[in-house]
């Protein structure tokens, strides 16, 4: 009964923006992911928290297939990624598609990776440019705007090396969104930052999660994942060792393990 009930509720693959489902990853002989999933629902803010080496920012690149995973499914709105075998290795069946999945799916990197030989507005409209295939007055338009959301307006024409890290940083969740994506992926967005830097790349992120982005978040920033998550993800080497409300996984863990991890964070 209980079994009916709930698939009777059970969303389609189409109606979520990001389902990935028993993802396993090996570097070599090293297995780093060892059946992951999640479902990441229209508004959702997922943190995945875990110690360094647990496989965070494998599973997220593994999501915008900037690694193959071994197994496993990744389903955007209804669109499985394809994979085909080459020479004992599985790769994307199709570049084409690769490319579609990172515009569904932006990535934010911890070391901002703006490319440094472009001015920042530059940064902004290459994706919809050249990938979208957005004109470039409208692309150019979009952009400034976007740069106006993040606090950089007056900064457009300045190429990455004569901003600070907060404003790379900033500058590359514009460039995030400019290619109009369903799920925003952040890497410990303000590890490399400056302290007095954090605050501003929070705010931006904060006000992208209040008007409904639908993010998953790798970050050591507890109150921001406390206050800012529907879900949180506790990683420990490339298994999901606990997951829940913040309230619960944050406040009330169960594992030794990650009250052992959170004991120094609150
Ligand atoms: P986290 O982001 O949680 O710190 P990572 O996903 O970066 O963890 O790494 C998980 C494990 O995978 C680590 O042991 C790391 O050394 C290994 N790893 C990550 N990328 C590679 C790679 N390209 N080649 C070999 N090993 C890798
Ligand atoms: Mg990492």
């Amino acid at each position: 009964m209980v079994e009916q009930v709930r698939a009777a509720t059970r969303m389609a693959d189409s109606e979520i923006p990001l389902v990935v489902r028993d993802l396993h990853k090996s570097f070599k002989d090293v297995s780093v992911l060892n059946g992951l999933s999640l479902e990441a629902h229209e508004g959702d803010v997922i943190t995945l928290i875990g110690a360094s080496g647990s496989g965070k920012s494998t599973f997220l690149r593994c999501m915008n297939l900037l690694e193959v995973p071994d197994a496993g499914d990744i389903i955007v709105h209804g669109e499985p990624v394809a994979f085909k075998q080459h020479n004992k290795t599985r790769e994307p069946a199709s570049w084409k598609q690769v490319e579609r999945i990172r515009s569904r799916l932006a990535m934010v990197f911890q070391g901002f990776n703006l490319w440094a030989h472009m001015s920042l507005i530059g940064n902004v409209i290459e994706a919809p440019i050249h990938v979208l295939g957005v004109p470039r007055r409208q692309a150019r338009e979009r952009g400034m705007a976007l740069l106006e959301r993040v606090g950089l307006a007056d900064r457009a024409d300045y190429f990455p090396a004569q901003l600070s890290g907060g404003q790379q940083q900033r500058g590359a969740i514009a460039r995030a969104l400019a290619v109009d994506p369903e799920v925003l992926l952040f890497d410990e967005p303000t590890s490399a930052l400056d302290p007095e830097l954090v605050g501003d790349v929070l705010a931006v992120m904060r006000e992208l999660a209040d008007e409904g982005r639908t993010m998953v978040v790798v970050t050591h920033e507890m109150d921001f994942a406390r206050d800012v998550s529907s879900q949180v993800i506790y990683l420990h080497e490339g298994r999901i060792e606990e997951a829940g409300a913040p309230a619960d996984v944050l406040k009330k863990p169960n594992s030794p393990r990650l009250q052992q991890f959170l004991a120094p964070r609150f």
